[in-house]
């Protein structure tokens, strides 16, 4: 062996129809195809070329045909899996490309002709949702569609940074590393990682996402008949359950595909039933999606925001800017957790209002390590049906000098000085 040069060379064969389980160690891990063909989440790899996967990412490799891939490093476990579901997640895509093809060749362009299949994900947290709308949206993107992916979790998003929730088209399949492209998303900026924060906040903008993209969809043939693919958040019981069915009337689903909970898909089926123009169905859980806690969740959602300063493998450098107080303004919405009413003495108002749009006094208020979203609001009282443009990360509060020090991903002056604020913190370590 040459020196310096670590050799963790190691071949797995593939069967068609099986897959490669990872999890990648704290080091990264470098895989290739040498044979055969084989995707990651409906992604093809290309053939010989070496990728390099991140630290601590759980994937498989599958291969319909049969595969052999090769792995340089070690990994915190990898395994192979014969019994997968993916004939099944496949066949589903079958139909939603049967519809999107019925929808394009209906030449009509009056907003009542058949369009692209509304595709909205469901199930309990770590069911897979978000490994399987990455798939339908690779593979419809394999087939030359341009098919809309929404994100509405806000606590694992996979646009943006978590608090949001999002929007974006998909042109070609997603990068096996890299995922979701931001460039064109069209982003809202909640501010918590539950909605149960402010569940009114979290409908409204679910709602203003919902009608941009249904008049984007107006205008543009092509991609309301590839239609969209929805991911959604891990709650369904209680309040959860009810924004389940919000989203699905919001965004007019068609196919609401539940993943893995029996009972979630009996209730839905139910309270659906009299929809004609809804299919709910059911899909069994992949045995190799790795349950994850409340730590790793947590450290996911700090690696997505230095993802978005940093980039994935650090390549970017953020550009720290300063500003005067009086340069910038800082609102948030609604008040904090709603008080239960038993909470309050009697006679008094409940609930403060949820939308609300106030101002933030940066003296007064720590916003040391907050994450702040540049709104493309003109006025206030723009912020809760406005998307946003990115956001900074404030670094340092200098009341004396009434100066804020934030780290913003591009250079120069903010685009608006409308920054909204939610309780969405970070504490960036090196
Ligand atoms: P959910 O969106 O329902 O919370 P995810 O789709 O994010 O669940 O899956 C949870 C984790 O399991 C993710 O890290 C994902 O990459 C991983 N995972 C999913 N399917 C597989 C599989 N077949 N093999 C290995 N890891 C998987």
């Amino acid at each position: 062996t040459v020196p310096g040069v670590s050799s963790n060379l190691k071949q797995v064969k593939l069967d068609r129809e099986s897959e490669l389980r990872i999890e990648v160690s704290d080091e990264p891990l470098r895989l290739r195809v040498v044979n055969g063909t084989a995707e990651i989440f409906g992604s093809e790899l290309p053939p010989e070329i070496w990728r390099t996967f991140p630290p601590r990412l759980k994937f498989a490799v599958f291969t319909w045909y049969g595969a052999t891939i090769e792995m340089d490093g070690v990994t915190e476990t990898d395994y192979t899996a014969d019994e997968t579901p993916m004939v099944s997640y496949v066949n589903v895509h079958a139909i939603l490309d049967a519809r999107r093809r019925f929808a394009k060749a209906s030449t009509s362009t009056d907003s009542e002709s058949p369009q692209g299949p509304r595709v909205i994900v469901v199930g309990p947290t770590d069911s897979g949702k978000s490994t399987l709308t990455k798939m339908l949206i690779s593979w419809a993107a394999k087939q030359g569609w341009k098919p809309t992916f929404v994100d509405l979790d806000v606590g694992q998003g996979s646009i943006t940074i978590p608090g949001s929730i999002a929007a974006t088209p998909i042109e070609m399949p997603l990068d096996t590393v890299e995922g979701f492209p931001l460039d064109m998303a069209l982003v809202y900026y909640y501010g918590h990682t539950t909605p149960a924060n402010n569940v009114e906040l979290y409908k409204t903008m679910v709602k203003e996402l919902a009608q941009v993209l249904e008049r984007q969809f107006l205008g543009n043939p092509e991609s309301r008949a590839a239609g969209m693919v929805i991911n959604t958040m891990g709650w369904i019981d209680g309040i959860g359950y009810e924004l389940l069915l919000h989203a699905i009337e919001t965004f007019n689903a068609s196919v609401v595909l539940v993943l893995g909970q029996e009972k979630l898909f009996s209730m839905l089926k139910d309270v659906l039933k009299s929809k004609s123009n809804v299919d709910v169905v059911k899909l069994h859980k992949s045995g190799g999606v790795v349950a994850r806690n409340r730590d790793y969740r947590k450290t996911a959602r700090n690696s997505r925001i230095q993802e978005y300063f940093y980039g994935l493998s650090k390549e970017l450098s953020p550009y720290a800017n300063t500003s005067s107080f009086s340069d910038v303004q800082v609102f948030r919405i609604g008040g904090g957790p709603q008080a239960p009413r038993s909470a309050l003495p009697i006679g008094s108002d409940p609930v403060s209002n949820p939308l609300r749009v106030t101002p933030v006094n940066i003296e007064e208020r720590d916003l040391l390590h907050s994450i702040l979203a540049v709104s493309y609001a003109e006025e206030p009282d723009q912020i809760v049906s406005s998307n946003v443009s990115g956001f900074v990360y404030v670094t340092e509060v200098d009341v004396l000098r009434k100066k804020i020090t934030y780290l913003a991903p591009s250079p120069g002056a903010l685009p608006s000085k409308i920054l909204v604020a939610g309780s969405l913190t970070w504490l960036e370590s090196h």
